[in-house]
């Protein structure tokens, strides 16, 4: 595609042309998705009516650049001097005018201005949830100090969250790591699992439900959480006649002395003296008053429940519970025994499911309007259209808070992390237009020169329009004459709506040659194809089968907008301990092999007819594709190379002169003599020591080396590992990582196992819009800036974001700090610039704006969060930590940091209330449960059946994951599929990640966006066992199943239709697992229960709650 065409005449902008010159409107019709008729451009701008209806139609559905620095300095790839430079004298434009402009009225992004007349609320915005009841939103725990027994402190490993236990016993072996591969069945952990009750699931009930929680019961009943407990063992101990689902002894008994319920018998008499401590508290929450606590004068009570032996079953003290603050059971329903079994209900601590059933009913209906400043968008599990009205949809940033303390005094006493997720090329749903595409011409775009930020709607046209002051550095820019309008009487610009960059958050720009590398416009983008044809490739199948997939799939490589072919040429490389390329010219009658065996100074031995166009060359390359799986169907060569691999492939995109990406697919420990030849060097028996991070550190500087090549390169890397051993993920994908690229683990792959699999996600990943050679900037208004950044990409300076390429599902997430005094006023601004160049070749910039209010009270900040984003923060924090810090460490810092969070919101926002109430802002009362999960989580506690291998792949995914895939990852969905009645074919609700709500009369599902489980309960009426198996018993059905029969009756239709549905929400291929109750599969079903406590030692919510609440009391002391 030709960059060049400036200017050109007035395109449609429903075309694929996606220049967007003049806004003439007629033509911008045609958008899919309008509810009404095509409206035109200019209609939206226009005081809302218009907009309203009608989504700005999209001009290009292309990727989107950012407004990377021009790459055309001398500099490096990617010129940062112009990016960076503050070019005060720069010649094109005059002298700003002495005088700094006073920031107007209407600079103040969105939050008055009249363009945002739809949800405008004033700037203290309401968070979801109901409002306040009184001064506070509290979610109150009462009764949190029940426990009797007095400890002087919590040993260290006592916790659950201490040190995992039973890791000795890890045998390591590959074929047992199935959470991430195939799991080979029959080697799940041999634990037995005790037969389920007939307790149905507790549900809960609206917040309005009273909540009269009765008192809990006495006892200490919680021993150390370090030995092997039951997965599902709650923290009282489910009652033995209650349980929905007890579970069996565990293979080792419990100590004697630590028994892990309470008596079976009746609970332990309350005391009625205990009762007077707890009073109504003036906001209408009920809690421990202050007063004669005999409870409180010790350190935290419950202490001594979690590491010690338990002392004297004492009396407890009431549970009471803040009627509006939290969800509660109906308390009715449960069997007495329920009542005053657990120590805390369940029930009665915060939900996941109620928040976001709440969310969903509160703001699912209304579509996101993003006109007002600081608004907290509806939570990413609830499904809502955005309409852009100046500020970037959540789709492409969420924050960790939509309201930033002024000070940096504030942040730090709050130490709430300020960060943005951001996904710049995020795919939209077909309702949201594509951003517009923007052409200033040959001058490029309109940028401020000093800081060079873009023309954006928070800048501010001044002196009658022939000047804008910049909103990020307060600096008077010219207007350049060809861009000059008049201003109305609010001195708004009257073509601002008319513009997407004075009106719109996101919008793209397309880059003059200045913004190219080497002052050349870019050609298209290659991709190469690099496959293992080792023994272990062959022998599975792997080779046959992606040489037949591979021969279909060249027709869907991506192209831009209406284009009839993809502008991408493809490469053809196979390769054991040599390298063989491909030429596959169109006149060739057929392809040719050369061999290159000399991978220590790997060059590339031709150019010509390397690369082709598929259509031109169909013929050759489907030949060469039918003889590959031919060629080395004997082949006895075991040994693999891999660097060379890489190298050879960025050489050839280098001798192209594009960027490009590589696919490759690859199957062992590269061992033979050559570059980054890797040694086996996994060693279990490092975790939990200080020598933990080597796992996830790669064991040789070389890919280091040779991934900043391909960055220079705009090389990027997708990996697809195939292997039966470990391979040291750690290491081999530190060049996809660092180039933005994806990895893809199949272990133990076999073709009929995992083809399905492997086939979606290599389709997906082949189709899939790609932004090449890209460069990412995020500039803030004054106060705060940029100053850590978590993702897939190279950085070699400390604010540009280096990216090979950068898809529509990675994240990059940015961390701000401030280094000035923000005001209440101003708010504060974020600038997201991304430069790459399209599939087609076309160099853009596309650019995200954020406005973010600033506040001088902690409540404001409490009100504003998104625990969501927060939590995505935190695990990335985590995840790179643990390549420098002992896993240990970094755990704590998480605990203590989230102690900290709250206890601030304790001191400085909840109203005066006894130390024994734990008081969560309703923003964050998912916190704890959800920092529960993350340091559950392979990476920080790793289970015995977890190899080293996936954990460096899990830590890898996690770091470029969105929001909405590390909330399902840590707190997986559980769907009950036999609850509502057959014909109801929206998706059921989901239930609580907690063995306590399985019901064994009934089958659910359960996904985390790579896992997906099939559960049956073991009294599963017959018939629903003949509808979805097609056999007559729960006996009959074969446990770890991937596929249910397609049969013809409304439940196989149903459960196989919501199957394909959860599939096609995630990334990722899931690949299902049939698990049966009291099936040794389960005990990996059972991992993903997470609200209980995990065999390798993760505390139970419940537990993890106590001792938040107790590590908050000792910070507020
Ligand atoms: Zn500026």
């Amino acid at each position: 595609m030709n960059v060049n065409q400036s200017a050109p005449p007035v395109p449609p902008f429903g075309q694929p042309q996606p220049v967007y010159p003049g806004y003439h409107q007629s033509s911008y019709g045609g958008q899919p998705g309008s509810t009404a008729a095509p409206t035109p451009y200019g209609a939206y701008n226009g005081p809302v009516p218009g907009y309203q209806q009608t989504p700005p139609p999209g001009v290009s559905r292309a990727p989107a650049s950012s407004g990377a620095p021009p790459a055309s300095t001398a500099q490096g790839p990617c010129g940062q001097t112009a990016y960076g430079q503050f070019g005060q004298g720069d010649v094109q434009n005059g002298p700003s005018s002495g005088v700094q402009m006073q920031r107007l009225p209407g600079s103040q992004p969105f939050a008055s201005a009249p363009l945002a007349p739809v949800v405008s609320q004033p700037a203290v915005l309401q968070p979801y949830g109901p409002p306040p009841t009184s001064a506070q939103v509290t979610a109150q725990l009462a009764g949190m100090q029940i426990s009797g027994a007095v400890a002087p402190a919590p040993p260290a490993s006592g916790l659950g969250y201490g040190s995992p236990t039973s890791l000795a016993s890890a045998s390591g072996s590959f074929p047992n790591s199935g959470l991430y591969g195939s799991y080979p069945q029959g080697q799940a952990p041999p634990l037995g699992q005790g037969h389920p009750g007939a307790q149905p699931p507790q549900r809960s009930v609206p917040p309005q439900a009273s909540s009269f929680t009765p008192p809990a019961s006495g006892g200490p009943r919680m021993p150390s959480m370090t030995g092997p407990l039951l997965p599902g063992q709650s923290f009282g101990g489910p009652p033995v006649s209650q349980p929905n689902h007890v579970s069996s002894p565990p293979p080792q008994a419990l100590p004697p002395g630590t028994q892990m319920t309470g008596p079976p018998g009746p609970p332990p008499p309350m005391h009625s003296s205990q009762q007077p401590g707890y009073q109504l508290q003036q906001n209408g929450s009920f809690g421990p008053a202050r007063g004669p606590q005999s409870n409180y004068g010790s350190p935290y009570p419950g202490a001594a429940t979690f590491g010690s032996q338990p002392g004297p079953p004492q009396p407890l003290p009431p549970k009471r519970l803040d009627p509006d603050a939290i969800p509660s059971p109906q308390l009715n329903e449960l069997p007495p025994q329920q009542k005053t079994r657990h120590r805390i209900d369940p029930d009665a601590i915060p939900s996941p499911i109620q928040v976001i059933e709440d969310d969903r009913n509160n703001r699912g209906s209304e579509p996101f309007v993003t006109g007002v400043r600081g608004q907290v968008p509806p939570l990413v599990t609830t499904n809502f259209l955005v309409k852009d009205q100046g500020n970037a949809s959540p789709r492409y940033i969420r924050c960790t808070s939509y309201n930033i303390p002024c000070t940096s005094d504030m942040a730090k006493q709050a130490q709430v992390p300020l960060a943005a997720v951001i996904k710049p090329l995020a795919r939209l749903p077909p309702e949201e237009a594509s951003p517009y595409v923007v052409d200033h011409g040959e001058s490029g775009p309109l940028r401020c020169n000093r800081c060079k930020a873009y023309m954006c709607p928070f800048m501010q046209f001044v002196e009658g329009g022939r000047r804008f002051q910049c909103c990020f550095c307060s600096c008077i820019n010219d207007v350049p004459p060809q861009y000059f309008q008049h201003l109305d009487h609010t001195g708004k610009r009257v073509d601002a709506y008319d513009r997407p960059e004075l009106s719109l958050g996101s919008y793209e720009f397309l880059a003059t040659v200045d913004y190219c590398k080497n002052n050349k416009f870019p050609i298209p983008p290659a991709f190469i194809f690099m496959i293992d044809v080792s023994y272990n490739a062959v022998r599975s199948g792997l080779v046959r089968l992606l040489c037949e997939e591979l021969k279909s799939l060249l027709d869907f490589l991506p192209r831009e907008g209406g284009a009839e072919e993809s502008a991408i040429r493809v490469g053809f490389v196979t390769y054991n301990k040599v390298l063989h390329f491909y030429n596959v010219k169109s006149s060739l009658a057929q392809p040719q092999m050369m061999v290159v065996s000399d991978v220590g100074d790997m060059f590339v031995p031709l150019l010509d007819g390397f690369l082709v166009n598929v259509s031109e060359s169909r013929a050759v390359i489907t030949s060469l594709l039918d003889q590959i799986p031919e060629m080395f169907a004997d082949t006895r060569e075991t040994e693999t190379v891999f660097a060379p691999v890489v190298q050879a492939g960025m050489e050839a995109l280098k001798a192209a002169e594009c960027a490009g990406k590589l696919f490759l697919f690859h199957t062992s420990l590269p061992i033979a003599e050559a570059p980054g030849k890797l040694k086996n060097r996994d060693d279990r028996k490092l975790i939990n020591t200080d020598k933990e991070k080597t796992l996830f550190q790669p064991q040789s500087g070389a890919y280091q080396t040779l991934a900043k090549e391909c960055v220079a390169q705009g090389c990027c890397v997708d990996l697809f590992l195939f292997p039966n051993q470990y391979v040291d993920v750690a290491t081999l994908s530190v060049v996809p990582q660092l180039t933005g690229g994806s990895v893809y683990k199949y272990a133990c792959f076999q073709v009929e196992n995992d083809q399905e699999r492997f086939l979606s996600d290599l389709r997906r990943d082949v189709q899939k819009v790609v932004g090449f050679d890209a460069v990412m900037r995020v500039r803030t208004s004054t106060g705060i800036r940029a100053v850590d950044f978590f993702g897939a990409f190279y950085m070699s300076n400390t604010t540009d974001v280096e990216l090979a390429g950068l898809d529509g599902d990675k994240t990059v997430t940015v961390e701000f700090k401030h280094d000035d005094r923000l005001n209440e006023e101003n708010g504060a601004l974020l600038q997201c610039a991304l430069l790459y160049t399209s599939c087609a070749g076309q160099r853009r910039l596309r650019i995200h704006n954020l406005a973010l209010n600033c506040c001088t009270q902690l409540a404001d900040l409490y009100r504003n969060c998104e625990t969501d984003t927060l939590i995505n923060y935190m695990a990335k924090f985590a995840y790179r930590g643990v390549l420098s810090s002992p896993v240990k460490t970094v755990r704590d810092t998480l605990i203590t940091q989230c102690a900290q969070i709250l206890a601030c919101y304790r001191k400085n926002c909840a109203s005066p209330s006894s130390a024994g109430q734990l008081i969560l802002p309703e923003c964050m009362k998912l916190l704890p449960v959800y920092l529960n999960c993350v340091l559950k989580s392979e990476v920080l506690q790793p289970g015995a059946e977890v190899t080293t291998d996936d954990r460096a792949y899990v830590r890898q995914l996690v770091t470029s994951m969105d929001v909405a895939e590390t909330n399902v990852f840590f707190y997986p969905r559980l769907l009950p599929l036999t609850k509502s009645p057959i014909e109801n074919t929206t998706e059921p609700p989901a239930v609580r990640a907690s063995e306590e709500r399985l019901s064994n009369g009934d089958i659910y599902l359960l996904e985390n966006g790579l896992n997906l489980f099939l559960w049956v309960g073991a009294s599963v009426q017959q018939g629903v066992v003949q509808s979805l198996f097609g056999v007559s018993s729960f006996s009959q059905i074969t446990s770890g199943l991937s596929v249910l029969p397609v049969l013809d009756n409304l439940l196989s239709k149903k459960v196989r239709g919501l199957i394909d549905s959860l599939r096609a929400q995630r990334s990722r291929y899931m690949k299902l697992i049939v698990v049966k109750q009291e099936d040794k599969l389960e005990m990996l079903f059972k991992h993903f229960l997470v609200e209980d406590k995990s065999l390798s030692g993760g505390a139970s919510y419940v537990d993890f709650l106590c001792h938040m609440h107790k590590e908050i009391r000792q910070l507020l002391s």
